[in-house]
């Protein structure tokens, strides 16, 4: 509504008038679309095997386990955001409530916000942390490109005490390109609608012992590791506008409610223009949020979506959430959340009815993350091939037991077209752009399952998968865990298949 330019604080209109001094545009939002390119044009594009950097084992850093929590020992995020769609910001009043569930005593608490990473995107106002009976207000610094928050606790918190934050904060879309790869595309608005996909403060793993596991911002590929909390929603909007997000509760009058319990992240698309399509699939409720001139395809989406639900359920385990919300995005890519994937509007628009469509694969793809990043999580910095090379796999898995003449269409154009090159236990350093990253790594990967399979055979291979994901549900896998976890299954030699695929063999 218009009336909420009322609502901006001056401080913000300050900020903005420096940004645009500064030279920091924002395009008009009449500004034309780019066309993005995702077949031949851009496969030439693709960087020779050349240009991609090979890393040395030395580089692959095993992150230590995250203990298995009960439910009620999760951190509790609540995240109250007012959303002025038209203006393109939001501001948000976050609690996070945690317990040291640890033995060690802590100083601080450490989040990770990537979005701070996108400058003039992320401003931090206020800091409270209450402990105990003190309650300590203040902002902690948040430099430059800096995406690690350190918030000093005021005494330090022992094994078993809980800490209260409460955070203030303002969000400023950036536009985003329909040619930009993940993660640079996730937050930002297009003209049809806004994604925000990496925008808040969230809890970086504790190691115990060892303390927050922090890291180097670096985007490419997905560069986050979270542990499990509990997130619920509120966003308050003007009341044409559309929230997709997973865990929907109810909406009325412009202000909708989420919930996700063990969640890694959760995002929300909005617009609109948005459409809808539901339906249920017993217990699990799957919505499917597209624009208007791409219906068939967003129902298409739906259907794809309960499909690979179904055929994971029985692959991998029970499907680990309570919905799944599939929402058509406008950057290059597709994007896994906690009860949501986002999908790229190319897939939309490319649809044509056909069953071996970038859509099938995409959506499969990105489903197939909430076992293998939701339930079964990982360091997706250090260790990326642990999630990816078993949701890109699921992409084949799906079109072997639904669309078997396609299984060939698959690896030519999934695959082989991007000449995949460098080992499959590539850090997200070894690469300095998501597009050489992707294609390679993905498609290595790829081929080690396909090899892995074939020398365990199907049996024992898929007794594997789901023992894998039975022992580490809820809890984060290493390299070590998935080796160990095949060798229950297998005894044959492993070291052919390792040194072809892989830096380090030492598993
Ligand atoms: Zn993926």
């Amino acid at each position: 509504m218009s009336n909420r330019t009322a609502c901006i604080p001056s401080i913000l209109y300050l900020l903005l008038v420096i940004l645009l001094i500064s030279g920091c545009n924002l395009p008009a939002s009449n500004s034309p679309p780019v066309q993005p390119v995702m077949d031949e044009t851009q496969v030439a594009n693709i960087p020779s095997s050349a240009s991609i950097a090979t890393p040395d084992a030395a580089q692959i850093t095993p992150a230590p386990h995250q203990s298995i929590l009960p439910p009620s020992d999760l951190p509790e995020v609540s995240l109250d955001i007012e959303l002025f769609y038209t203006e393109r910001w939001m501001r948000i009043h976050q609690i996070v409530d945690i317990k040291n569930t640890s033995s060690d005593s802590w100083t601080e608490v450490v989040f990770h916000v990537p979005i701070n990473y996108t400058p003039g995107s992320f401003m931090l106002d206020t800091v409270k942390v209450v402990l105990g009976d003190v309650v300590q207000e203040g902002t902690p610094p948040l430099f430059g490109q800096e995406t690690i928050l350190r918030v000093p606790l005021p005494a330090p918190a022992q094994s078993g005490e809980p800490i209260h934050i409460e955070m203030s904060y303002r969000v400023v879309f950036q536009p985003v390109a329909s040619t930009d790869w993940p993660p640079t595309g996730t937050t930002g608005w297009t003209e049809y609608l806004i994604q925000a996909g990496e925008w808040y403060p969230s809890l970086v793993p504790y190691m115990e012992g060892d303390g927050w596991y922090t890291w180097r911002y670096h985007p490419v590929g997905d560069p986050t590791f979270y542990p499990l909390t509990n997130v619920s929603t509120t966003i308050t909007t003007e009341q044409d506008v559309i929230i997709a997000s997973g865990g929907l509760i109810d909406q009325e009058d412009g202000i909708w409610h989420f919930r996700v319990e063990a969640a890694r992240g959760i995002a929300f698309l909005a617009s609109p223009h948005y459409q809808v399509a539901e339906r249920e699939h017993g217990d699990i409720l799957l919505s499917s949020y597209y624009l208007p001139d791409h219906a068939e395809a967003g129902k298409v989406a739906l259907e794809i979506a309960e499909n690979a639900i179904k055929l994971f359920s029985e692959l991998y385990g029970p499907y680990p959430y309570k919905s799944l919300t599939i929402a058509e995005n406008g950057f290059f890519g597709g994007m896994e959340y906690s009860e949501m994937i986002s999908i790229t509007d190319y897939c939309y628009r490319t649809y044509r009815g056909e069953p071996n469509s970038i859509l099938t694969a995409l959506v499969a793809h990105e489903t197939a993350h909430q076992w293998w990043y939701g339930a079964v999580g990982n360091d997706q910095i250090t260790e990326p091939w642990l999630d990816e090379a078993l949701a890109f796999y699921s992409e084949l898995l799906y079109f072997e037991y639904y669309y078997p003449d396609y299984t060939q269409w698959w690896w030519e154009k999934r695959v082989d077209i991007y000449n995949p090159y460098g080992p499959v236990d590539a850090t997200i350093y070894s690469y300095e752009r998501s597009d050489y990253f992707i294609p390679s790594m993905y498609g290595q990967a790829a081929r080690f399952i396909r090899e892995l399979r074939k020398q365990m055979g199907d049996a024992d291979f898929f007794e594997f998968l789901q023992d894998y994901q039975a022992t580490y549900r809820w809890r984060c896998v290493t390299a070590q865990d998935f080796f160990d976890t095949v060798r229950r299954h297998h005894d044959g030699d492993l070291a052919p298949l390792l040194k072809a695929y892989f830096a380090n063999t030492n598993w």
